[in-house]
């Protein structure tokens, strides 16, 4: 994203009060420890932290001026990963933070496969960040995921931050903060991320995006609150197809008997992917339902201009029609249920048959 938000250009739409927080730290010298960015996902907790490191480590700052100077070896460095990341969409994010890897900048997070971050992965962390810097610059470490630290890992890191180092920045970055160890919590600055506000996404996507007025509508909507989403459904077509695969299948759910119901879900589900991976996907596809439901209960109240899915709003209403209010929350809670299924560690093709079943 390249919004201009303040004097430092920074790559963020929406939450400015982060990025005056944080312009004032750096401004004043006091930027210290260990930083929390919290926050659902796709909000720029990532894109800011990396911008954030390259204030930090550009070699060209004299006389308290902030703004990299995008000529240095460093700013060179950030903005080819920047530009390989924006051609590049790769991974669930569409984007590779380890591109970024640099003698002052380190960032881990966990491995698609594993349930959580491992010890040897933060002594290694740490080892780094140990290691003194050529310039007497920063040290930067970011953690992504933090809130899938393991027992281990999350005591191996309190260590570091027990004693920390002059000019050692640690940023963890999370979704859920209430799973990171509270202690590591009480010694770190929590920044918190908030949805973005919908006409906030919408000007961004149509006046520095230049994108039509439908598509800002429409992606605004369905990223709710999320502009990093927005971008991606704009952006990666293989991601939106996959969204619209999901949310069709629902959709046609409540016109369909028992056996295309079992059927659909069948097809949602890629051999290759499992494990882990496997399970998060799920989760998102039941975000994606509960999205439906939600816009089914939204025309059932009159609020159609709260829907998430305009994007197949006529077709949203059309399936709609004739379902009575008791089966969609019945829905709601059925997919609820999944969701704590889920987490229990039931299979997720079990989960959705019996969602398609039940329905
Ligand atoms: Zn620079």
């Amino acid at each position: 994203m390249s919004k201009q938000n303040s004097k430092l250009n920074w790559p963020l739409v929406g939450n400015a009060h982060i990025t005056e927080f944080i312009e004032k730290l750096i401004l004043k010298d006091e930027v210290s420890g260990t930083y929390i960015f919290s926050g659902p996902d796709n909000l720029g907790k990532t894109t800011t932290a990396i911008y954030f490191a390259q204030i930090l480590l550009c070699q060209n700052k004299q006389n308290g001026k902030v703004l990299p100077c995008g000529e240095c070896s460093i700013c060179r460095h950030f903005s080819e990963q920047r530009n390989q990341e924006s051609s590049v969409a790769s991974g669930e994010t569409g984007q590779d933070e380890m591109l970024y890897a640099h003698g002052d900048f380190h960032l881990i997070k966990k491995e698609k496969d594993k349930k959580n971050i491992g010890i040897e992965q933060i002594r290694d962390f740490i080892r780094t960040l140990n290691l003194s810097s050529f310039l007497d610059s920063y040290k930067i470490g970011i953690i992504k995921h933090a809130d899938s630290l393991s027992n281990e890992a999350s005591n191996a890191l309190l260590k570091t931050l027990e004693e920390p180092k002059e000019k050692v920045i640690i940023i963890l970055i999370s979704a859920d903060i209430g799973q990171i160890h509270s202690t590591i919590v009480s010694r770190s600055k929590v920044l918190n991320f908030h949805p973005v506000p919908t006409e906030e996404i919408y000007d961004y996507l149509l006046k520095d995006l230049k994108k039509s007025r439908s598509e800002a509508k429409s992606y605004s909507r369905l990223a709710l609150g999320r502009p990093a989403l927005a971008v991606k459904f704009l952006e990666d077509r293989e991601f939106n197809q996959k969204y619209q695969e999901k949310m069709n299948i629902f959709i046609n759910f409540f016109s369909q008997d028992i056996n295309s119901r079992l059927l659909a879900v069948d097809q949602l589900f890629d051999k290759k992917v499992a494990g882990q991976e496997l399970v998060k996907k799920t989760k998102r596809t039941l975000e994606v339902w509960q999205g439906i439901i939600r816009d089914f209960l939204l025309i059932e109240c009159g609020q159609d201009n709260l829907m998430q899915h305009v994007i197949v709003e006529d077709k949203i209403k059309q399936a709609g029609r004739g379902i009575a209010a008791s089966r969609l929350l019945n829905c709601s809670a059925l997919i609820q249920r999944s969701k704590i299924m889920l987490e229990a560690n039931v299979n997720p093709k079990l989960v959705l048959d019996n969602i398609a079943i039940n329905l």
